[in-house]
């Protein structure tokens, strides 16, 4: 399945994270996974959990094999969508990770939340771990 991968942006984390292409009619260029979001993606790496705010310069196209053709479980995209704490700022942030497709969504949550203080509102917003995060939509499934 066409897609595009990018490295972690971790020194030394050997992992690569993909992108199946989702819809042929949204250029990759504008959104990287339409609906769940634009650039930059904000993406946790499930190995290293470091949080990585990709550009589209970081990813490049690349061909896999369809596993999801011959196995139930695959490795899936996830997102969740959370929203800045800030006074009168309220930026949704969409937040991506990879995770196996039966996951539960408490486990691909428990990925995710130690990174959120890593990555900011489009308003550049540090996100403070000691303000309350309010979790808009909880982690889903999205390729
Ligand atoms: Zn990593
Ligand atoms: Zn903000």
């Amino acid at each position: 399945m066409r897609g595009y991968e990018a490295q972690c942006s971790r020194e030394n984390c050997p992992e690569t994270v993909f992108l199946p292409e989702s819809n042929p009619l949204q250029p990759f260029e504008v959104q990287p996974y339409p609906p769940t979001g634009t650039w930059p993606l904000l993406f946790v790496c499930p190995l290293c959990k470091h949080p990585n705010t990709y550009t589209r310069d970081y990813f490049h196209p690349t061909d896999r094999p369809d596993r999801r053709l011959e196995d139930a479980v695959y490795e899936g995209l996830w997102f969740l969508t959370v929203q800045c704490p800030e006074n009168n700022c309220g930026l949704l942030l969409r937040l991506h990770t990879t995770a196996s497709s039966d996951s539960d969504a408490v486990d691909v949550a428990r990925t995710i939340y130690p990174a959120i203080q890593g990555f900011r509102c489009e308003a550049n917003h540090n996100l403070n771990p000691e303000n309350r995060i309010a979790v808009i939509q909880q982690p889903v499934l999205v390729g």
